[in-house]
């Protein structure tokens, strides 16, 4: 899958048949009716095979099922939720050209007319969208849920990437694309809340892929790494603050899987180089964890400030 850039579309179908992609939907909705800290459970075993296949069913766990859950009406619910669980990946379009870290700055416009709204503008990033039936995307500050076969909607074509290859990353385009108001999730204009709000528990979801290569070295390293991350959900599932503890957990084993697979390939000498081990693909794909769902300098700049507020308090 990762020299063919393509997810083996048996894959797909064995997560959800498992159950894997709504560990949290409730039996109701078809879903496996589990728990956020078994979700990171799943991701981490997954990443230890292949991350292309664990950042499916974390976008589609931590993000897209959680934002539906939390957020859908009864109606959107019972739409999309069996579906979610079934046989239907999400997509969660934050990211623009020129909006990456900064939120703030995206460009996508939605104008009202009557009952719908006519969507223009680009996505760029977007994981999982050569597969996806449902798009999350935010204008600004609103959110809207998005089939794929929505008018206007065009996907572009994938990113040839560094790791991560049997992932799609896709461009999407919004060309006055009509979508209902009984699409958008949650309230207008709270789109950038809930946003941020999703990526702090996704953090954990992407902290549970950078544990791999149990190597005696660095296995404190490793450990440490991952009680950051059990405690971070832990807390989470408890209803406790754990924003400075999720990224604490991101930061560090994003930095800590770069580290243990560089000084892997090194340990292993010239073979380690080579594409007859797949240490070189950890080493590729785990690299990521220093970017997406926050840079590295972001969550340092995150736990920087709420490091302030604790100490003013
Ligand atoms: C494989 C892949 C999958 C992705 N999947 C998704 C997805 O499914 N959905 C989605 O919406 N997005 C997705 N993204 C986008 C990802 O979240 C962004 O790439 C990331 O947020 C960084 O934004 P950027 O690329 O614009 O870089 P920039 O924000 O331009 O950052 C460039 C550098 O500047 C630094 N920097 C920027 N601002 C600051 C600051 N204020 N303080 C200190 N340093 C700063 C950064 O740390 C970084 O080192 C994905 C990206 C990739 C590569």
């Amino acid at each position: 899958m990762d020299e063919d850039s393509a997810m083996d579309a048996d894959v797909i179908s064995a997560l959800f048949q498992q159950g894997l992609m709504g560990m949290e939907i409730g039996a109701e909705y078809g879903g496996t009716g589990s728990t956020f800290f078994s979700s990171i459970l799943v991701i981490e075993e997954l990443a230890k095979v292949d991350p292309s296949v664990s950042v499916l069913c974390d976008i589609q766990n931590t993000l897209i099922n959680t934002l539906l859950m939390n957020l859908g009406t009864e109606e959107q619910k019972e739409r999309y939720l069996p579906r979610l669980a079934c046989d239907t990946v999400g997509s969660f379009c934050l990211s623009e050209a020129e909006s990456g870290s900064d939120a703030f700055s995206l460009k996508t416009k939605a104008e009202k007319q009557k009952d719908y709204y006519i969507i223009n503008g680009s996505k760029m990033w977007i994981s999982n969208a050569e597969h996806a039936g449902v798009f999350l995307g935010y204008r600004g500050i609103t959110c809207f849920i998005v089939d794929r076969d929505t008018e206007g909607l065009h996907i572009g074509r994938k990113e040839n990437k560094l790791g991560l290859r049997a992932s799609s990353t896709c461009p999407l385009t919004f060309d006055s694309m009509k979508v209902h108001e009984k699409n958008i999730l949650g309230k207008v204009g709270h789109g950038y809340k809930y946003a941020i709000g999703m990526l702090n528990g996704g953090r954990i979801g992407i902290a549970a892929q950078g544990l791999q290569h149990q190597i005696a070295h660095v296995a404190t390293q490793l450990e440490a790494a991952r009680l950051l991350t059990y405690n971070a959900a832990r807390l989470k599932e408890a209803g406790r603050p754990f924003i400075k503890e999720a990224c604490m957990a991101k930061y560090f084993t994003a930095e800590v899987a770069t580290l243990t697979t560089s000084k892997c390939i090194e340990w292993m000498g010239g073979v380690g180089f080579t594409k007859d081990y797949p240490i070189e693909k950890y080493y590729r794909d785990c690299k990521i964890g220093t970017i997406y769902e926050g840079t590295t300098n972001i969550q340092l700049s995150t736990m920087a400030k709420m490091i302030d507020k604790e100490y003013d308090g």
